[in-house]
């Protein structure tokens, strides 16, 4: 068994894909026929194998196209992540960079970030004082959840912050893709260092705080799939025994970050809402209420908004 064709081999893209689709089955790789879909469409300089014109299906791909395609896929069957193979991934339309150890957004944070779109649009949430609301994102990885906000919500301000300098960078480079730079405030900060809180102040309260934290439990980081486990970086993934360690620090500097009646968004496990809500409650002095906890598209409770009611 051989997984690499013949340089010269006069090949068509169709056939290439059915190739390595064959090799990545036999090697147990998952979603085999994407990944080869995907990996021929990005050499040939498409974003989707469905978006090639026919005539490139068929056309025999030239030796350093195949090297290419090979070089691609050796790194799939070391179970790379398809993201990082391709180095730039779709979240709410919005082509991001992605790049390692930085946390590949998963499509249901873009359902996270639809209910803060809604809730904000309908107004149940404040609004800032330029008409737009003024948001903290915690932990922002590549920049997803902000920069699909912000070009969502034009009047609107963010504040990014990821204690990883990787994400940081990543954010940051994403935001001047998409030009975004003058609205957003891209900040390392970790928040679980005492008083880490004190270096927001100069922007304000805010109205809005998002985060898609890490929430895993400690103990379940042991079953992660390798894509994730031998690329991403643990540190935002693991939350703790619990998985509520970060969860925790975020809801602990809403008096000192969010407005009277301003919302938190978090993205959680589904065994989170109910142990975030007896958390909530021995914890009275924060003046947080659950407000509504969301399904993602699986039925499973994974985002919760809270609410703070006073001062
Ligand atoms: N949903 C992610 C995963 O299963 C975890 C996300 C997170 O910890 N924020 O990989």
């Amino acid at each position: 068994w051989q997984p690499y064709l013949p340089l010269a081999g006069l090949l068509s893209a169709t056939e290439v894909v059915s190739h390595w689709t064959a090799v990545f089955e036999k090697r147990g790789i998952p979603e085999a026929q994407a990944s080869s879909e995907y990996i021929v469409a990005h050499v040939l300089g498409a974003k989707t194998f469905q978006s090639l014109r026919p005539v490139l299906r068929t056309q025999p791909l030239s030796p350093w196209q195949l090297q290419h395609v090979q070089k691609l896929s050796s790194c799939r069957l070391q179970r790379m992540p398809l993201q990082y193979i391709l180095g730039e991934w779709d979240f709410q339309g919005l082509s991001l960079k992605m790049a390692p150890p930085v946390f590949i957004p998963r499509p249901e944070t873009e359902e996270l970030v639809e209910w803060v779109l809604k809730e904000v649009t309908q107004s149940s949430c404040p609004m800032g004082a330029q008409g737009g609301p003024l948001i903290l994102e915690v932990g922002c990885g590549s920049g997803a959840i902000s920069l699909s906000l912000l070009t969502q919500l034009p009047q609107s301000r963010v504040i990014a912050v990821d204690k990883g300098e990787a994400a940081i960078c990543l954010t940051q480079e994403n935001a001047q893709r998409l030009r975004l730079l003058d609205r957003i405030q891209i900040v390392p900060l970790d928040v679980t260092l005492e008083g880490s809180w004190s270096h927001l102040l100069p922007w304000g309260p805010m109205d809005l705080v998002v985060s898609n934290p890490p929430y895993i439990f400690h103990q379940d980081m042991e079953q992660l799939a390798p894509e994730i486990r031998s690329y991403e970086d643990p540190v935002a993934l693991d939350g703790g025994e619990e998985g509520m360690d970060i969860i925790t620090h975020i809801l602990a500097l809403a008096p000192w970050l969010l407005k009277d009646s301003g919302s938190i968004f978090l993205e959680v496990d589904p065994r989170h809402p109910e142990l975030v809500g007896s958390w909530l409650q021995s914890r009275p002095d924060l003046s947080l209420d659950l407000v509504a906890v969301r399904k993602d598209f699986c039925g499973r409770p994974r985002f919760l908004h809270i609410r703070r009611s006073g001062p």
